[in-house]
């Protein structure tokens, strides 16, 4: 919904004209064209959309479980209808490929087919005669208003990690999308008004820092749900947890895979191609450093890098694309200072991708696959966070040197390792400190009935979202003692 391209806010059941001083142009990082522009809103329309969530709760926390659903059951269906127009914004606005808005769509879908299991999911417990006539139950119950703060790289599948298991559970609202790409999140709201939640149990504010410390610091938001970079995933965890919130706030990741010389190198180079090249690198899952072992080295950098030359780059939209380009002009920038970065400090750019011309997209924010060897373990370019289609090449002499590699490091939101030895997968799952494990898998991303973890600077909180961890994150637990003397029963 736009009154002159100008996006609004969905507060209460209506949309609504932010009172915003400023807007951002929303760009199409493969073309620059200007798709919309989004309000950053002021805190007031936080707390609007705060207090209408409150009061919808009253109500919405006593529709029963098995009604609730029936609301995802025809947001399901919607989303399905509207699978192909999504997947498509997505691309344009965040620059993907279509394949991967798909699957990034696919995912969220899941999500909320598995939190229409919640009449079940959130069953409590109960013992009877704890004590001669007295029973003890545990029930679970809604915390109240809840809130997402997204960010740009899944402008989908995100929120869907938790609002649908929030809302199965009794709870209210809010999400604050990503300012770089609202449009996705509109067209889903859209499909969430359609299917008919009532006013209130849903609502969506544009914004950037005003709206998410107003998040932060609202009294009605009990439980707060973020997801990006690891500066501000630190910064709302300690102001919403000082508000006495409760507060899962994924972070940043640096990503590594270790290959081992028995690996099957076609099947490890193709799989590692795709992790960090997919999304044009900007995943959280994305690997970013490969560390080799042994002999695995002058094959796997061979097969690497001719994976990372002959990728095709160009507009997520078009047939047979394999990478789109970065969100945008300031993180090409970013990503390819940080190549140099690498290359002064003494590693070798054996695929070097800055400044590409891509035909027909010349002003659009690409850098093609990058591949850097020689790299330092212990120098900057190891350990950043470049979010960018960059890997750089380590080379080590053992397994434990490979895994104390990967233990040095500030994050800890993935690690995959390739092997056909069950030993030495078995010492890397057990040793290693990072919340996602993959074995010959390269983007070990939990489906939606796990919990999405992470580890060490990647993640502050303790439940995580998806499954069983988003339930209880949702929930508290009330535990209640009866005492029923036996002789009230007698009398019937
Ligand atoms: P970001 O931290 O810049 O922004 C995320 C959200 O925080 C946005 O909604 C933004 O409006 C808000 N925000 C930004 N700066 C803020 C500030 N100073 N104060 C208050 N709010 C602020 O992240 P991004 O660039 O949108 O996303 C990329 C990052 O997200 C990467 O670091 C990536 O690793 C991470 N990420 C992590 C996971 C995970 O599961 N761990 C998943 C996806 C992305």
């Amino acid at each position: 919904m736009t009154t002159n391209g100008r996006l609004l806010n969905y507060i209460n059941g209506e949309w609504r004209q932010s009172a915003a001083a400023d807007y951002l142009e929303v760009v199409n990082p493969a073309t620059s064209e200007v798709l919309a522009q989004v309000p950053l809103s002021p805190a007031a329309e936080v707390d609007e959309a705060a207090q209408a969530a409150a009061l919808a709760f009253e109500e919405w926390r006593r529709v029963p479980a098995v009604d609730r659903i029936q609301y995802l059951f025809k947001l399901k269906f919607l989303l399905e209808e509207h699978f192909e127009e999504i997947s498509r914004t997505i691309t344009m606005e965040c620059g993907k490929t279509i394949g991967e808005s798909r699957g990034e769509m696919r995912r969220a879908i899941e999500n909320v087919e598995v939190a229409c299991g919640i009449p079940m999911m959130m069953q409590g417990d109960m013992s009877e005669d704890i004590a001669s006539g007295i029973d003890e139950l545990m029930i679970r119950q809604p915390v109240g208003v809840c809130a997402a703060i997204a960010p740009f790289n899944f402008p989908g599948m995100i929120a869907f990690w938790f609002m649908p298991y929030a809302l199965a559970c009794g709870n209210t609202y809010l999400v604050k999308p990503s300012e770089k790409v609202p449009l996705t999140m509109h067209k889903i709201f859209e499909l969430l008004e359609q299917a008919g939640f009532p006013e209130g149990v849903v609502n969506m504010v544009n914004g950037s820092k005003e709206a998410v410390d107003a998040i932060l610091d609202h009294p009605a938001i009990k439980a707060i749900s973020f997801v990006g970079s690891t500066p501000v995933a630190k910064y709302v965890y300690s102001r919403g947890s000082a508000n006495g919130k409760r507060v899962q706030a994924q972070g940043g990741a640096k990503n590594p895979i270790i290959v081992l010389p028995d690996a099957d190198m076609e099947m490890t180079k193709r799989i590692t191609a795709d992790s960090a090249f997919g999304c044009a690198g900007q995943r959280c899952l994305a690997a970013s450093v490969a560390v080799t072992v042994g002999d695995a080295h002058q094959p796997f950098s061979e097969a690497i890098a001719e994976a990372a030359a002959s990728r095709v780059v160009g507009y997520g939209l078009d047939e047979g694309v394999q990478m789109g380009p970065v969100i945008n002009q300031a993180s090409q920038t970013r990503i390819e200072s940080l190549i140099q970065q690498g290359i002064d400090s003494g590693a070798t750019a054996v695929v070097d991708g800055r400044s590409p011309t891509i035909s027909g997209f010349e002003n659009g924010s690409f850098v093609r696959p990058t591949v850097l060897q020689n790299v330092d373990p212990a120098g900057e370019i190891a350990k950043t966070e470049i979010f960018g289609p960059v890997l750089s090449l380590i080379h080590v002499n053992t397994i434990d040197d490979a895994i104390k590699y990967v233990n040095s490091g500030q994050y800890g939101n993935m690690a995959c390792l390739f092997t056909s030895s069950g030993a030495a997968a078995r010492k890397f799952r057990y040793e290693v400190d990072a919340g996602n494990i993959g074995i010959n898998v390269g983007v070990a991303a939990p489906m939606a009935f796990f919990p999405f973890s992470g580890w060490k600077e990647s993640f502050f909180g303790t439940l995580h979202g998806q499954g069983n961890h988003a339930v209880e994150f949702f929930t508290q637990t009330k535990v209640v003692v009866e005492r029923w003397p036996k002789q009230w029963s007698r009398q019937f």
